[in-house]
């Protein structure tokens, strides 16, 4: 019985997906709202009118834009009128509205998910079909896009830090290998990240590109926070002067417990190798699921008794 109304729910959304609403894709028109020739105050003319693509969206389903291009005949160098409204809606030619490239960027970048998992994914809550060739471009695009966003908001974050009364850089580096560093910064009080860049080293004079270009934008800022690196430390002193920079307390004590505690870690790590519990640790983790903190602590250990 369960089943059968299991069956009929997931039958019921996948019929009320806005795909499935209309029986054949409803075509929407787009014009301007510039009616006069802002000259001679003629009604405009249609200069063209384009049935060209579909528009898939997430929450509106698939519509296909009917764009009515103004112009006036009298002055027809003065250029012509389009809606301003499709723009915002889909990228010019393409299929996808910007709502597909931001779930896209949404399960890619926040959910981890795969690829392939995204195309499955939008097609079950959304009844998007995609390729995975053009989920990959838009993943790329997702993040062009941001990047676009961000810097266009860069007044906004600017005031916003303005008004908290200034703002604390957290700095830090990682890489893969030989790879060039990706560099990236937040602000703690209001969590944004500030900027991210990828440099060719953590020495002084690339971090100095790296500090003045947020100090361009955003100001001084009012401490910064960052590893014990040298480069780190005389780049600070060189773009931002007087101001206290202080060590990452993670950092700290990583390096501390590295000094410490280096002869206890490697000696417990050979125990726990000698005594072969590596592998009912994973087995136990894999039982486990996502739900680590619903499982008691006597249910762990009972694990552990029983292992062989
Ligand atoms: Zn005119």
């Amino acid at each position: 019985m369960i089943e059968l109304i299991q069956f009929y729910r997931d039958q019921s959304i996948v019929q009320n997906l806005p795909t499935h609403l209309f029986e054949k894709t409803p075509i929407i028109p787009f014009k301007s709202d510039q009616e006069q020739c802002p000259i001679c105050k003629d009604k405009l003319a249609i200069r063209r009118t384009r049935v060209k693509r579909k528009v898939k969206t997430v929450g509106i389903g698939t519509f296909i834009p009917y764009e009515t291009t103004l112009y006036c005949p009298k002055h027809p160098d003065n250029g012509s009128w389009k809606s301003t409204e499709l723009p915002m809606i889909v990228p010019p030619h393409s299929n996808f509205a910007y709502s597909v490239i931001v779930e896209i960027g949404k399960l890619r970048f926040r959910e981890n998910r795969q690829v392939a998992e995204i195309q499955w994914t939008l097609l079950e809550k959304h009844g998007i079909e995609i390729s995975i060739s053009e989920i990959e471009a838009h993943i790329n695009n997702f993040i062009f896009y941001l990047t676009a966003v961000h810097q266009d908001s860069n007044e906004l974050i600017r005031k916003h830090i303005e008004k908290q009364g200034g703002y604390i850089l957290h700095l830090d580096a990682t890489c893969e290998g030989d790879s060039p560093k990706l560099v990236s910064s937040i602000d703690p009080i209001s969590n944004f990240v500030l900027y991210s860049a990828k440099l060719k080293s953590e020495n002084k004079d690339d971090l100095i590109l790296f500090l003045e270009e947020i100090k361009k934008r955003l100001g001084v800022p009012l401490a910064v926070v960052s590893d014990m690196g040298k480069g780190i430390e005389s780049a600070v002193k060189d773009v931002y002067q007087g101001i206290p920079h202080y060590i990452c307390h993670f950092h700290f004590l990583k390096a501390i417990g590295t000094a410490l505690f280096d002869n206890e870690c490697k000696a417990l790590r050979n125990a726990l190798s000698k005594a072969g519990i590596l592998g009912n640790l994973k087995t136990l983790r894999r039982t486990m699921g996502d739900r680590f903190e619903d499982i008691p602590i006597s249910k762990i250990e009972s694990f552990l008794d029983n292992a062989e």
